[in-house]
């Protein structure tokens, strides 16, 4: 959530900051500003809508000098409406500390009455802007930046990525974490600092990860850190960013959301590359080897997520307990963090996080390993804060997800947990033989994935017939009803159109009240072991003069006689179907959601790696 970056070297910062900040933007997008240093005077720009707004707003007023040293953010509003004062940059009464920051400042109240009582004049609603007059008051006494900064955070509580320019010293980026990913991009002669590494590439692939409570300085020649409290921070390491360019753009696609549904069967192949061993009926997944033995004698296995994360971990949760005889739970991370969750060492818990830095995951991981338990990383981004606190975990290789509404991701995600409870099954004694089937049938995944994707026209035409519904009902049973509540989830992120998944069965327990004929109804109908009683719960609908759009396989040749539209989709093993028949609904939502307009990539209310709990 929320874009930041900062630059400072021989180059003019303005275009680097709009540059890094549009390439950001999927983080937050509801207001953007910059703050840059010219010959001792800080100018600040900034305006509610997006980058492209702040360029425009920008221009019109006249060109800004060169300068060598500034810093920009896009917002996620959380403390005052997104209007042009409360986006960022925030500064102090005399203008001379900017602050743009990424998270809560959870003791801003206090912070601010008290300054406001000693005479501070604050202009914005936010939280932010009491760190800029806290530091403003601090550097009274210490005439140093970097040391005012310390002395201002041991104040403040709450999270942040925060990064502070001051034309007290005017030659350097103040930059401090917690909670809230930041990044230094190491250039030669020039440095970088941003909340994630797409806004570095163009610049320099060498990276270094802050970490949590700590505070660094950065000048055109290098860096320094410690932390907030003072303690040297031990050499930091500098990382490769293994991601090209050509990823974190849109390719000729009109959206991003729609290139990445494209990608699946590429990012599902990724996912198992070099792990599936198809003639062994086995799986190798590296990251977990040194924690093979806990997974396989685990009493329980966790699987805590968010949003389409905790819907892959639902499909986890069949998987893990049909193939691999495990007893799984799936909890919220939001939930599991506060409620004191009986662990134990014996538990294993997997984390799913895209971005790897969603919050209420984080805090979960946190939770669960001061509890004894092995907690293990499932996420994407390489690096991310999960992934370096796990102790261990598998990447999802999915690539940058740029699309705020998941796609690839959740596909790339299942794919991880169909291998691990293939893997945990073989070692809890599935003969190779049966072992066999499933691991080919893994094989045959990316290429019946591309043959739905070849027929999105009729998904296209059902979207021109439903794009006015203002409800939707998904039904699913089985490691189907994930799917459902999936496909429900992706329509109301993009098209804003009421939807909800329910179990097929459960339907007639309340929701089949909403039942009309101005209803659709998606249902999902794989020809697996519960077909029949999924037929059942459709002919209910039926029943009911319910509009479906039957989700089914390609050679079910009951089903076109019972349901208004069919989407035929291949046939897969049971527990494997979720990959596939989630496709038609990610296509669904996205030509409803074109079809009516709105911002598919950035819909509204919404940003991608939520930082804040
Ligand atoms: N809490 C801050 C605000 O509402 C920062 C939000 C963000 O992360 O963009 O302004």
């Amino acid at each position: 959530m929320c874009g930041i970056v900062g630059y400072i070297g021989p180059k003019n910062t303005l275009p680097i900051l709009l540059e890094g900040l549009s390439r950001m933007e999927y983080r937050g997008y509801d207001s953007a500003g910059v703050a840059l240093i010219s010959n001792g005077t800080l100018l600040v720009r900034k305006r509610a809508g997006k980058v492209a707004d702040l360029a425009k707003k920008i221009q019109g007023d006249g060109q800004l000098p060169e300068c060598h040293v500034g810093m920009g953010h896009t917002r996620w509003a959380t403390h005052g409406e997104p209007n042009d004062v409360n986006a960022h940059p925030h500064t102090d009464c005399k203008n001379e500390i900017a602050v743009i920051h990424n998270g809560i400042i959870e003791n801003y109240l206090a912070i601010k009455t008290k300054l406001q009582r000693e005479g501070h004049h604050f202009s914005s609603e936010t939280d932010t802007e009491a760190v800029a007059h806290l530091i403003e008051d601090l550097y009274k006494q210490t005439h140093d930046l970097f040391e005012a900064v310390q002395l201002a955070l041991q104040e403040v509580t709450g999270t942040y990525g925060l990064v502070v320019v001051s034309t007290h010293e005017p030659d350097k980026i103040i930059a401090a974490r917690m909670g809230s990913p930041l990044i230094l991009g190491v250039g030669d002669g020039e440095n970088i600092v941003a909340a994630d590494a797409s806004a570095i590439i163009q610049h320099t692939r060498q990276v270094v990860y802050l970490e949590d409570g700590e505070v660094a300085e950065i000048t055109r020649e290098g860096f320094r850190t410690s932390t907030i409290h003072g303690a040297k921070v031990k050499d930091k390491r500098v990382h490769e960013i293994t991601f090209e360019l050509s990823q974190i753009e849109r390719g000729g696609y009109d959206h991003f959301m729609m290139k990445e549904i494209n990608e699946q069967p590429e990012t599902i192949r990724n996912a198992m590359r070099g792990r599936l061993l198809v003639e062994q009926g086995n799986i190798k997944l590296g990251g977990l080897e040194h924690v093979k033995d806990k997974i396989f004698n685990a009493k329980r296995i966790i699987l805590v997520g968010c949003g389409t994360s905790w819907h892959a971990g639902l499909v986890g949760e069949y998987m893990l307990e049909h193939i691999a005889k495990v007893p799984t739970e799936v909890e919220y991370a939001s939930e599991f963090r506060y409620r004191n969750p009986i662990i134990t060492k014996d538990d294993v818990v997997f984390l799913l996080s895209q971005s790897g830095e969603t919050a209420d995951t984080l805090a979960a991981l946190r939770e669960a390993k001061s509890k004894g338990a092995t907690v293990l990383g499932i996420v994407n981004v390489v690096g991310s804060t999960i992934a370096r606190e796990s102790q261990g975990g598998v990447y999802i290789h999915a690539g940058p997800e740029i699309g705020v509404a998941s796609t690839k991701a959740f596909t790339s995600q299942v794919t991880v947990l169909a291998q691990i409870a293939v893997m945990a099954a073989r070692a809890k004694g599935m003969t190779e033989t049966d072992a066999k089937v499933l691991t080919k049938e893994l094989d045959s995944l990316p290429q019946k994935v591309a043959r739905v994707l070849q027929d999105s026209h009729l998904l296209k035409k059902l979207a021109q017939e439903f794009k006015d519904a203002r409800n939707f009902l998904y039904l699913g049973r089985g490691a189907n009803f994930p799917v459902a509540l999936e496909g429900a989830l992706k329509l109301k992120e993009i098209s804003y159109i009421h939807a909800e998944g329910y179990p097929a069965a459960e339907m007639k327990h309340g929701p089949i009240a909403l039942i009309d004929e101005n209803m659709p109804v998606v249902c999902i109908v794989p020809k697996d072991a519960i077909y029949e009683k999924v037929i059942s719960n459709v002919q209910e609908v039926r029943a009911r003069r319910g509009r479906i759009i039957a989700i089914a396989n390609e050679d079910d040749t009951e089903i076109a006689k019972m349901t208004e539209f069919v989407v035929r989709v291949p046939r897969t093993y049971g527990f494997f179907g979720p990959i596939i028949n989630v496709i038609p609904l990610q296509l669904l939502s996205y030509y409803i959601a074109v079809a009516r307009g709105t911002n598919v990539d950035q819909p509204r209310n919404l940003a991608k790696s939520v930082t804040v709990e």
